[in-house]
């Protein structure tokens, strides 16, 4: 057959929405386009809950010239989604909806030569495969959680009852055990919508014709040696996987009060400056949010605190509508706070520009939620962490990173307790800053920042885990149903 080889690849590239997903999938496109050499189409789901932080990404003049933005066409939340429905489920009814137009956009598109998904969109599997278009998935989150996920549907057959209730952690082959306390979630309640929409994405896993995870081989050796090997799913039908991380953004676009922030930390000493902020969806209760602040300033140590309005009602309760609430941190934070700790702190109401703060030398920690974006964005920049985990899979994060990696410190928590005091704030600020502990953290840390540069760069392992698809991608025959050399 007479083929064209020349012409670059056409990825369709289809996250779902919330900056978790749309940040690093966007990265991966660009990856696509600048070091592969592909020509990339990215599906954007669009709703009436747009992020002024999400236009910002998808509207950079940054973008290269090979990367077009699509939007799908519009899905009324209002109209799909119950008021009180639970994050995940949310999510997918609006995937759901948003995919109903998914066939005749890639026709129209003039059928891709490989769509590339993240995991709450595996209704393109179906849809690609009527087209007869490779569908891959992109896996957002650690290895360690790929592995739970492609267990979970042996789990859910032979597990009687809650998971969480069960006596002993976790056994995932080839991995390391999970707590039944660190459990994601989604999985804590089997009878729920929340349960029911995460099971069928991840369920759905084998159908993808192989995997990329958003993780490198240093950071996960053992898992992702496992998950290579295919070890231990002898039963599991398990798609080849390609770890291409650490995908962050490079770079952002900045607002004004980023500008400030960064004005005001080029005036403090290297790595003197604690960053807190809990990810795009995270909020504390008035009672936490207090004792944090507190924390703060007994610990004496600098730092950039960006706060939300606290609630009760969720731990993720800004995840669809950052920055469109009225913020007043003073109407919240302890009297007076931000006038004593003026000296050596900044408060930014609702949203930093991460990276941007990470990669800066004056910081020299960073008091994470543990999502895996930021995690990793921590790591590439050589910043240890304080845990303090909230929603999703952000407890296995911080377990992994604390008691695996070495790389942070998690705050101790009685039993008894729902909320960290100021003291034990006060002590694991100080320890990560200027303890000795935080001193063997920080070279650790380094070290994965070394690691993780050194791996996307050509001939490290992300890179070329990510040319061995895009080679199969460029003998690709249209019209057929199989690559030419697998
Ligand atoms: N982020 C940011 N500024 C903020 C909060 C979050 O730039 O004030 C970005 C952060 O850099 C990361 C993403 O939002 O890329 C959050 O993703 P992650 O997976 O860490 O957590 P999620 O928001 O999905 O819980």
């Amino acid at each position: 057959m007479d083929v064209t080889k020349t012409e670059k690849p056409h990825i369709a590239v289809l996250a779902s929405p919330g900056l978790g997903h749309v940040i690093p999938l966007f990265e991966l496109a660009k990856r696509l386009v600048i070091d592969h050499d592909c020509r990339v189409s990215f599906l954007a789901i669009t709703t009436n809950e747009a992020s002024a932080a999400q236009d910002q990404i998808l509207r950079s003049p940054t973008i290269p010239y090979d990367l077009d933005v699509v939007n799908l066409p519009f899905v009324d939340v209002f109209a799909v989604a119950a008021p009180d429905i639970t994050v995940v489920a949310r999510l997918c009814v609006i995937v759901e909806e948003s995919l109903k137009s998914l066939k005749s956009v890639l026709i129209e598109l003039g059928k891709p030569t490989a769509v590339v998904i993240d995991l709450f969109c595996t209704q393109a599997f179906d849809v690609c495969s009527e087209l007869s278009i490779p569908a891959y998935s992109f896996f957002t989150a650690s290895t360690a959680l790929l592995t739970y996920c492609l267990c979970l549907p042996t789990y859910d057959r032979e597990v009687e009852g809650e998971y969480v209730d069960l006596p002993e952690p976790v056994k995932v082959p080839g991995c390391s055990e999970i707590r039944t306390e660190d459990l994601l979630d989604q999985v804590k309640n089997r009878k729920i919508d929340e349960y029911k929409w995460f099971f069928f994405h991840v369920s759905r896993l084998p159908m993808a014709s192989g995997i990329f995870m958003n993780t490198w081989d240093d950071l996960e050796p053992i898992c992702i040696k496992a998950i290579k090997e295919n070890a231990f799913y002898k039963q599991i039908p398990t798609p080849q996987v390609f770890p291409v991380g650490p995908l962050i953004k490079q770079d952002e676009p900045l607002s004004d009060r980023d500008v400030e922030i960064l004005s005001w930390l080029d005036k403090q000493p290297p790595e003197s400056v604690l960053f807190i902020s809990l990810g795009s969806g995270g909020t504390l209760t008035m009672e936490q949010l207090s004792e944090l602040a507190w924390g703060l300033e007994l610990s004496q140590q600098r730092f950039v605190f960006v706060v939300r309005n606290p609630t009760q009602s969720s731990a993720s309760a800004s995840f669809f509508n950052v920055g469109s609430d009225v913020n007043d941190p003073k109407a919240y934070l302890p009297e007076g706070f931000s006038e004593r700790t003026r000296e050596r702190g900044l408060v930014v109401p609702s949203w930093a520009s991460q990276v941007a703060v990470l990669k800066h030398a004056s910081t020299g920690g960073f008091l994470s939620h543990c999502g895996w974006n930021s995690t990793l964005e921590s790591l590439s920049h050589a910043v240890p962490m304080i845990c303090w985990p909230l929603y999703a899979e952000q407890r296995m994060n911080a377990t992994i990173l604390a008691e695996q990696v070495g790389v942070a410190i998690k705050p101790k928590v009685d039993s008894e307790q729902t909320v960290v005091g100021r003291e034990e704030i006060k002590r694991v600020v100080k320890l990560l800053m200027e303890g000795d502990e935080g001193k063997i953290m920080r070279q650790k840390a380094r070290k994965l920042k070394e690691s993780a540069a050194k791996t996307l760069k050509i001939g490290g392992s992300s890179y070329n885990s990510f040319a061995r698809v895009v080679n199969e991608w460029k003998t690709w025959i249209p019209g057929s149903d199989s690559f030419e050399d697998m």
